[in-house]
């Protein structure tokens, strides 16, 4: 099960990896967007790092409520509520929680997409990060749940392959939502930042549970 020190673990790899990637973010948007998604990024986990790096955290979601709040504040794009809202709902979804199995895991994450499914009133197919967290938590809770379920890692590895296979099948999609809507058919062709990033995510939670 992960522990509030593991979410952590998580968090910090998510703000190393985002920062080692950030001129490639900031170029699939600029084909598509304003090019700052990678620069949003890199400033919004470098500050949740400092966030974790002064306080104590009772339980997951006193942490995940930091988390929300501080991508929130510190980040000025879309992205910033929309991730923001992610984690805070991935708190609140699991009250007093101290640990996360994986049938846990999948309900805080499937309410933390739920989150931006509200918050940026899209869905899978609108060329979005939803498009690669979706196809990211089918393969984890096929890979964690029912006969063929293996131990967490496994599944988290699966889940991250998931999201990888749909940031790349956001490259022919049109956008509907969010700053690449404004090409119309121009947004065919290039992958999605924000699926890109979801990616990065999942690889940073691999990484972590391996
Ligand atoms: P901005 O577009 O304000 O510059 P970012 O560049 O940081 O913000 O983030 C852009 C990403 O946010 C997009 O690639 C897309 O994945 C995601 N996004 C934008 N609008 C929405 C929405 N309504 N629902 C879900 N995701 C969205
Ligand atoms: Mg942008
Ligand atoms: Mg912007």
């Amino acid at each position: 099960a992960l522990t509030p020190s593991d979410l952590a673990a998580w968090l910090r790899r998510s703000s190393t990896l985002l920062a080692e990637h950030v001129s490639a973010l900031n170029e699939l948007d600029a084909a598509i967007g304003d090019a700052d998604h990678g620069s949003n990024m890199k400033r919004g986990f470098a500050a949740v790092v400092t966030a974790l790096d002064a306080e104590e955290f009772a339980d997951i979601p006193a942490l995940m409520k930091k988390v929300g709040m501080t991508l929130v504040s510190s980040v000025g794009g879309a992205s910033g509520p929309l991730y923001g809202t992610f984690f805070l709902r991935l708190g609140t979804s699991q009250p007093g929680a101290t640990q996360l199995d994986a049938a846990d895991l999948l309900a805080a994450l499937r309410a933390g997409v739920g989150g931006i499914e509200q918050r940026g009133k899209a869905t899978v197919g609108e060329k979005t990060m939803l498009d690669a967290w979706a196809p990211a938590l089918d393969a984890f809770e096929q890979a964690s749940t029912g006969e063929d379920a293996s131990d967490l890692a496994a599944a988290v590895r699966a889940g991250a392959e998931g999201a990888e296979q749909g940031r790349e099948a956001t490259t022919p999609l049109q956008a509907s939502k969010g700053r690449a809507s404004y090409l119309g058919e121009r947004s065919i062709g290039h992958v999605d930042p924000g699926a890109a990033s979801t990616a990065l995510l999942w690889q940073a939670l691999a990484e972590t549970v391996a």
